[in-house]
């Protein structure tokens, strides 16, 4: 299986208390922040119910594109490889005209590291399919054209998390999303059925079975 991601992350977490609660960096758009390159939450708000409510959690907000290069904005995307390597020079970010994001994608991302470290943050929940937040899959270029192209990888601000030891999971990741939950909520029972994105059937029939 090639993933971008750790599967067995949530695993190593402790189980925290309502007296210490669990310090979670989360994409902002998922707590309705107006931060999307339109100035919506683009209809993330809301989409992990009421996890982040728990009093074992303690949610750190943060939007990277937001801090690197402001709202409204265009439509960042990765050109020539993934956030991995926009880090390491072999890929730029790209707006649908054109113009070069890399330095405030890059910018957003150490923004978003800094703000991590400055809270000790023990996972991050953030959004899939940015080009800064995307853990399992992003766009292959620009995602304004006719036929948007996907590939297994993280975004930016995740590439710099995931590199600096700070676990990424998905709001899409829902089987892991329900192991988080059960150490955070004694006695909730999570969904047997519940599938992370990479075992969905979507992701499986665009990259293929056993991906
Ligand atoms: S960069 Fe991340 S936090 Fe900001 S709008 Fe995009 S997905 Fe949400």
């Amino acid at each position: 299986m090639l993933l971008p991601h750790e599967v067995d992350a949530v695993g190593r977490l402790r189980v925290p208390e309502a007296g210490d609660p669990l310090r979670i960096l989360v994409s902002a758009c998922l707590l309705g922040r107006p931060c999307a390159v339109d100035g919506t939450d683009s209809g993330m708000g809301g989409a992990l119910g009421d996890l982040l409510d728990l009093p074992t959690v303690r949610v750190i907000p943060f939007c990277p594109e937001h801090h690197g290069l402001g709202t409204p904005r265009g439509m960042p995307d990765i050109h020539g490889g993934d956030g991995r390597d926009v880090l390491d020079g072999r890929a730029v970010v790209r707006d649908e005209h054109g113009n070069d994001l890399t330095a405030g994608m890059l910018a957003g991302a150490a923004a978003m590291l800094a703000v991590a470290r400055q809270h000790a943050v023990e996972l991050a929940i953030l959004v899939d399919m940015s080009a800064a937040c995307g853990s399992q899959v992003i766009s292959d270029g620009g995602r304004l054209v006719a036929e948007r192209r996907y590939r297994r990888g993280v975004g930016v601000a995740t590439a710099l998390l995931l590199r600096h030891g700070v676990p990424v999971v998905s709001q899409r990741d829902h089987r892991t999303l329900g192991r988080l939950r059960e150490r955070l909520q004694p006695g909730f029972v999570a969904d047997p059925g519940a599938r992370d994105h990479h075992e969905t059937d979507w992701y499986r029939g665009y990259f293929g079975a056993g991906t």
